[in-house]
């Protein structure tokens, strides 16, 4: 009897520890991320309250502003440079380097992902830019060159001169099998599959696959689309929808089939800057990677919200004063795209957005009050309600 309840005590011992273990998280792989690349992605999602709780519905932000480069621009930097490695155009401490024409987040996490990998790297972007950007470029260790706006038909286009410059530091060679690499994000297709193989699928785990409907923006359609054919692969009656800044075309392209202008004939290369105080997203050109969300049959949206710069800015105000979340333009103008399908759908249904990056880069535009009165002509602050936006 005496042996009996010993092991019985053991073994009650043993549950014990376990569950004090598990409890205290002490259990399973140690959790350390490999280097900064390890903390790139796996991004929470975020129920939003206030959203949430006005329309009935379970509103989700993919928290992406949680990435160590600020954005969910560190998914593709991670992914286009692993790829080029794969391919065998970049490896790491041989004198490589890493050109991309950028004037936002892209550059910054290529920036990070060249430090953490061992390559050069080398952003050129307009010289209307925020300093600010430039100067968080140059702490990670890249170098800037900031040249004069122009249309990307023009050569001396920011985008066409990163481009030219890796031609030429590849042309150089360099010895010891140093390489200029091109990271092109408009145009390359790995943009969206980085999305469909990461952003994708964790929102299809982490939401046991209930998801009503899925709400983004696109800057290069690189993660609407990728996330898009992903949901619409895996679960049934998924539907996508664009948030459109004002002044972009993308919407009119699919909501009415409307074409740009001049743009589609010509392919994908013509760049016209879109009217909005939103940055990094709108379109008035067919990137590659938006042009995924057209496929030979139908198209991956089944609908487009156009978002005024006014709410959008008063929708950010809204979430940090009722949720405590300080998001930048593009997460704002997701959240009232979200606001408007949830109520469309109606209660118990769930929608998922993304929160693309935090307002701290947005200082001084998006959140500056004075820059957004002189922009529209009004001063802008939360609404008492969301029954304000419409
Ligand atoms: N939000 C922010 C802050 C961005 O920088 C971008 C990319 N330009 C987007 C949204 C849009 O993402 P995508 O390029 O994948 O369309």
């Amino acid at each position: 009897v005496a042996a009996v309840s010993a092991a019985a005590g053991a073994a009650c011992y043993r549950w014990y520890e376990r569950w004090r273990a598990a409890q205290a998280g002490e259990e399973g792989e140690a959790e350390v991320a490999a280097g900064v690349a390890g903390l790139i992605g796996n991004t929470p999602l975020v129920r939003i309250n206030s959203l949430s709780e006005a329309t009935g519905c379970e509103v989700l932000g993919k928290a992406e502003f949680l990435n160590p480069g600020g954005s969910s621009k560190d998914r593709i930097a991670l992914f286009l440079v692993e790829q080029a490695e794969r391919a065998g155009r970049l490896a790491p401490r041989t004198g490589s380097c890493i050109f991309e024409g950028t004037s936002g987040s892209t550059g910054i996490s290529l920036a990070m992902v060249a430090r953490a990998k061992g390559y050069l790297c080398h952003i050129v972007m307009p010289s209307d830019q925020a300093v600010e950007k430039a100067q968080l470029l140059e702490r990670y260790g890249a170098t800037v060159e900031r040249v004069e706006p122009r249309p990307i038909v023009d050569r001396d286009n920011f985008v066409n001169v990163a481009r030219r410059r890796a031609a030429e530091f590849g042309g150089r060679g360099g010895g010891g099998g140093a390489r200029g690499f091109f990271a092109d994000q408009f145009e390359t297709p790995l943009n969206a599959e980085a999305h469909y193989r990461t952003t994708g699928p964790e929102i299809v785990r982490q939401t046991r696959g209930r998801v009503d409907a899925f709400v983004h923006g696109a800057g290069t359609g690189g993660t609407i689309a990728g996330v898009a054919r992903c949901l619409k692969e895996r679960v049934p009656g998924v539907r996508c929808f664009l948030a459109d800044p004002q002044g972009s075309g993308l919407a009119n392209r699919v909501n009415h089939g409307v074409l740009f202008a001049d743009t589609e004939r010509e392919g994908t290369r013509r760049r016209q800057q879109v009217d909005s105080l939103v940055e990094g997203v709108g379109l008035n050109r067919l990137t590659r990677n938006a042009a995924a969300l057209f496929p030979a049959r139908g198209c991956l949206l089944d609908g487009a919200e156009t978002v005024s710069d006014r709410d959008a800015a008063r929708m950010a105000r809204w979430l940090v004063a009722r949720d405590g979340l300080f998001v930048g333009s593009s997460s704002a103008l997701n959240c009232v795209a979200a606001l408007r399908v949830a109520r469309r759908l109606g209660p118990g249904h769930t929608v998922v957005t993304v929160l693309a990056d935090g307002g701290q880069r947005h200082l001084t535009r998006f959140w500056s009050d004075a820059a957004v009165a002189a922009r529209l002509g009004a001063p802008v602050a939360a609404p008492a309600s969301l029954a304000e936006f419409d």
